[in-house]
């Protein structure tokens, strides 16, 4: 064995630097960290290489003197902890390792000149090694010149990615920090070209920072979020969540910020998750920008050192806020669904507009076997009121006017109504609606199950699912695994409100089933339920996925594609979708509905 002993410096730095540079995108990180906490109101980044060869930040902040930079460079050397609080910490900085750690592993380089000193310094540090201060050029502010990355530590040399991908990483970082100071300007240029230029955005706190985030996530933006503004205990949540419809693949479109700190917190995180849980589908993203603020007692930010992730203290608040904020927020949206599902359909018509907009909504399920014959006989589309508690489960008609009256009146007044009055329905699959300022396309089957799962819900929130006995009870040949499986979970499915029983080797009986269902299409259901079990496995109790089995209740219940409806059913399903919380989309993120105002529809036949 060795003996032991005490590191070099620079070694210590090296090993610093391994957490805290860990590509060009987090060097640039805390040099303009270093820039908003020197008060900068414009900050400029040049990357060349994707910032191996050259990373160069200057600001226009405080700066600092010669014998402050000889200082800085030094290991935990800080001016940000005055009082020795690391409580309330006051700036983003405060380990007092960036600068030392990057001079560690680059060829690094401070100019700088405060405010009011006749001249500016350089000092530069390489591979560890300071130089001497010496005189200098540059107006006011900082630059600090990073060149050479990792050339003195050939191993994370090699886990650079291409110049591009470094250099999206680092665009990311500026857009995060960008949005939680929208009055300071910001850009990023490489060896040729501007990249990112982010504008002052000055006036009220909340429009600026708004401002600034259409400014990263595009202008569609505001009108497809939703403005949160909650507190519970001490904490605030501020910011927006998109709807639902306006999602995203990956999870990168959602900026978070902990007392102004941007973070990747698995809390918060996973909350956002949670939120929109039961309006997405699992491989689909929501785009959201929240703010929390909360006293600096009730969370760490020193648990990582690159500052990413913090420690609340009570963490199920934080979880409880943000979920109960975006599911209200998601809740009195309503019917919503987002404008750019309009303009993609006006990209589809060949109108203006219609740019691709990179949303994407999830396929349909196919959507089992078309209404049966028999169904069609139990529910014939007859006089309004007859067979229709059946036909639309989950629906109350209006009660019909005089005849006389006739549909043309009553247009007129449902007109006003968001969603319109129908008109007609095509291909008996989608409902058209005349809106006071346009028109609306309904997708009849996404829309009634979206309602059927949102009552199945409150049902169950309030106490239980009613079931209803089937007349003639419904025989499903599954195969002996698929039928053991039903079997064995009978007892939790009967609290759902679908009663099975064996019966025979492979089969089940189905004898009731929630009334919500009406006459939907049991075999799928029941076919759809036993693949279901299969991947969720043994120890998974029903009661967990709850809402998962609801979703499959839902879609087997609810009015298929290709069943035609009368003008009075479907004025009550588009009633009953103003009158559902997030019927804007069906529960995998599709749209229920399509909105097209006239302006629209005049671009498209060049009337304006
Ligand atoms: P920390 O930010 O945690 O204090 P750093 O190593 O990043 O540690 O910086 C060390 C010190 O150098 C800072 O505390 C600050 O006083 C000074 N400094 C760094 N960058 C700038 C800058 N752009 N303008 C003014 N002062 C700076
Ligand atoms: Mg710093």
């Amino acid at each position: 064995m060795t003996t032991i002993r005490l590191l070099p410096p620079t070694l210590v730095n090296q090993i610093a630097a391994g957490e805290v540079v860990e590509r060009p995108a987090s060097a640039v990180k805390e040099l303009i960290e270093n820039s908003i906490d020197a008060g900068a109101s414009r900050i400029d980044v040049v990357l060349v290489e994707g910032g191996q060869a050259l990373i160069s930040v200057t600001d226009d902040g405080g700066g600092m003197s010669p014998d402050e930079m000889e200082l800085a460079v030094e290991r935990h050397a800080t001016s940000k902890l005055p009082d020795d609080d690391l409580v309330r910490i006051r700036f983003l900085g405060f380990r007092g390792e960036a600068l030392p750690s990057i001079g560690s592993v680059a060829r690094l380089t401070l100019t700088s000149r405060p405010k009011g000193a006749e001249s500016a310094w350089s000092l530069s540090v390489e591979g560890g090694a300071k130089g001497r201060p010496s005189p200098a050029a540059l107006s006011h502010g900082t630059r600090i010149d990073v060149r050479d990355l990792f050339y003195a530590t050939p191993a994370r040399l090699k886990f650079l990615k291409a110049p591009r991908t470094e250099l999206t990483h680092a665009a990311d970082v500026i857009e995060r920090l960008g949005m939680a100071h929208p009055d300071i300007a910001f850009s990023l240029s490489d060896a040729s070209r501007k990249i990112l230029d982010l504008a002052a955005k000055r006036g009220e706190a909340g429009a600026a920072r708004l401002a600034r985030i259409a400014q990263v996530v595009g202008r569609e933006f505001e009108a497809n979020a939703l403005a949160l503004d909650a507190e519970r205990d001490g904490v605030r949540l501020t910011g927006w969540a998109g709807l639902p419809t306006y999602n995203r693949a990956t999870a990168g479109a959602q900026y978070l910020f902990v007392n102004g700190r941007p973070v990747k917190d698995r809390l918060v995180i996973g909350a956002v998750r949670g939120a929109y849980q039961d309006v997405l589908a699992r491989d689909r993203h929501p785009v959201v920008a929240l703010f929390l603020e909360l006293d600096p007692e009730q969370v760490d930010v020193n648990v990582h050192p690159a500052k990413a992730e913090v420690r609340f203290r009570d963490s199920g608040l934080v979880r409880g806020l943000i979920v109960g904020a975006i599911r209200h927020a998601l809740a009195a949206a309503g019917h919503r669904a987002s404008s750019t599902v309009a303009s993609a359909t006006m990209g589809a018509l060949g109108g203006h507009g219609g740019a691709n907009t990179g949303h994407y909504y999830p396929p349909a399920r196919p959507s089992g076997p078309q209404i049966r014959a028999g169904i069609q006989a139990q529910a014939p589309l007859g006089p309004v009121g007859m067979g229709l508690a059946e036909a639309l489960p989950g629906l109350s008609l209006p009660p019909a006017g005089p005849a006389s009256r006739g549909d043309i009146v009553e247009a007129a007044e449902v007109e006003s109504f968001p969603l319109g009055a129908a008109r007609a329905q095509l291909h008996d699959t989608y409902i058209v609606a005349q809106t006071a300022t346009g028109l609306v396309i309904v997708d009849q089957h996404a829309a009634h199950e979206r309602l059927v799962f949102e009552r199945m819900k409150q049902a169950l929130a309030e106490g239980g699912i009613a079931r209803q006995g089937l007349l003639l009870p419904e025989v499903v040949d599954l195969g002996e695994a698929a039928a053991a499986r039903l079997g064995e979970r009978a007892e939790e499915l009967a609290k759902l409100g679908l009663v099975v029983e064996g019966f025979g080797p492979g089969a089940v009986v189905v004898r009731e089933v929630p009334a919500l269902l009406g006459d939907g299409d049991v075999s799928g259901l029941i076919r759809d339920l036993a693949d279901e079990l299969a991947e969720w496995g043994a120890s998974t109790a029903l009661e967990e996925r709850l809402l998962d089995v609801c979703a499959t209740m839902a879609c087997h219940g609810s009015v298929r594609a290709g069943r035609r409806l009368s003008i009075p059913e479907m004025n009550a399903l588009l009633r009953g979708m103003e009158a559902t919380p997030l019927s804007g989309q069906c529960n995998h993120g599709r749209p229920t509905h399509v909105s097209l105002d006239l302006s629209d529809i005049e671009k498209l036949f060049g009337r304006r």
